[in-house]
């Protein structure tokens, strides 16, 4: 059975092709610009890469040419669009409708307009792909994966935040958390890499790219996550800010004269490592500049550190100590310097950083002591393959 999995974005597109038979991907692409001049296509196989430059109008004809790109007589990997047996689909807000993926149909599409309000950015394009797909699919079998669904298994301790109790009943003003697919990806694995069920687990997952949370996962089931209402709480992240006084808000509002719509723009896209190191989002660009002496970039990594490392102490007092704990995402799996400064002054929870098992990248590895008590893993994530594991396991059940 081969799968397409589909992120739709406002004006992108990533795709992956997955055989389910060897869980590996047959060709991986994206598309840029949609609706912009200079739309472009860039499919990858075997590391081979297939640029398509064509005008894209619509995300139906950006779907339209990744399918002509897969069939493609010498860049292609299948004969015909037939070989598709289903598309899954990445969404990031669920709200409290789906604490599961499911089949997408008209219930669940009205579903997802409803969600929109909570996530105004995100849903749009993920609805718009989904349609797109469905015009030139029809007959195909199609499944919503939510970012939001693993964390739904939270209990209300963890998800209500303390305001007036009418604001949940009347806007749904609650912890959502983001990254479901990424935390439950990472932990699953590793349950299979120590081999032990992952019912009688408890694991603290850090997934650190751009956009950056953790979570801390007991039994299999998320019970507490870093991103609340919105991606914009917990950790630093390359340009948001996480955590910070809510009544920072009004104060800036005020002493900055800037509108609520500003200030937003401000927490979300112009703080976090780039804001405090005034030099890139980038953490690659952030290590350069601390390796030339900049002060900021040193300060802003520092403050990223600490911050992972009090979500680590918090989630293993929420679950009354863990096993594991995971790196994942392009920070977490990249940088073994990163990895030890979070870690560092975790021994007295058993946690011990061997810095030659730490010292590589990119790659399923422990890195910790034989003498730690908590086992310390970097397994990359696999958002693609767990979408399609999902479809997969709901098509076959048709
Ligand atoms: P997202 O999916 O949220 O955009 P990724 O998981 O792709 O994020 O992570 C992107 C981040 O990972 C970037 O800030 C990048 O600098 C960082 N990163 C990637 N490789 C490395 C590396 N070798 N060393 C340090 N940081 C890295």
């Amino acid at each position: 059975m081969k799968i397409l999995v589909v992120n739709c974005g406002s004006s992108s597109l990533k795709y992956q092709l997955i055989d389910m038979a060897k869980d590996n991907s047959l060709a991986q692409g994206l598309v840029e610009r949609i609706g912009i001049e200079g739309s472009i296509l860039t499919q990858k196989v075997n590391g081979e890469k297939y640029i398509v430059e064509q005008p894209m109008e619509s995300h139906q004809d950006a779907i339209k040419l990744v399918l002509e790109a897969l069939v493609e007589e010498t860049h292609g990997v299948i004969k015909s669009m037939d070989e598709i047996s289903a598309v899954g689909h990445r969404v990031v807000h669920g709200g409290e409708n789906y604490a599961e993926s499911v089949l997408i149909d008209d219930e669940v599409m009205k579903a997802l307009e409803e969600c929109v309000k909570l996530a105004p950015l995100h849903n749009p394009p993920n609805i718009t792909g989904i349609n797109a797909c469905k015009a030139l699919m029809p007959n195909t079998p199609m499944v919503a994966v939510f970012d939001t669904a693993f964390h739904q298994s939270m209990p209300d301790k963890a998800y209500m935040y303390a305001l007036p109790y009418e604001l949940y009943e009347k806007h749904g003003i609650r912890r959502y958390g983001m990254h479901g697919t990424s935390h439950r990806y990472v932990s699953q694995r590793v349950a299979e890499v120590v081999g032990k069920p992952i019912e009688e687990l408890k694991i603290v997952t850090c997934h650190l790219g751009n956009g950056a949370s953790c979570a801390a996962i007991q039994n299999g089931k998320s019970v507490d996550t870093s991103m609340g209402f919105t991606p914009l709480e917990g950790l630093v992240m390359g340009t948001r800010c996480g955590d910070i006084d809510p009544a920072i808000v009004p104060f800036i509002q005020k002493a900055e004269n800037l509108t609520a719509a500003e200030v937003d723009t401000l927490m979300n896209k112009k703080s976090g490592v780039f804001g405090l190191s005034g030099v890139s989002s980038d953490f690659r660009d952030i290590e350069g500049a601390i390796e030339n002496g900049n002060d900021r970039a040193r300060l802003a990594l520092d403050v990223f550190h600490y911050r992972v490392k009090k979500y680590i102490g918090a989630y293993t007092a929420a679950m009354g100590g863990t096993d594991l704990i995971v790196f994942t995402a392009g920070l977490g799996e990249n940088s073994k310097d990163s990895r030890e400064a979070v870690c560092e002054g975790l021994e007295y929870l058993g946690v011990k950083i061997d810095k030659e098992k730490n010292n590589f990248r990119g790659e399923e590895r422990l890195i910790s002591t034989d003498d730690s008590t908590v086992k310390v893993f970097v397994i990359p994530t696999n958002e693609e393959l767990m979408i399609a594991k999902d479809t997969k396991a709901i098509v076959d059940a048709l």
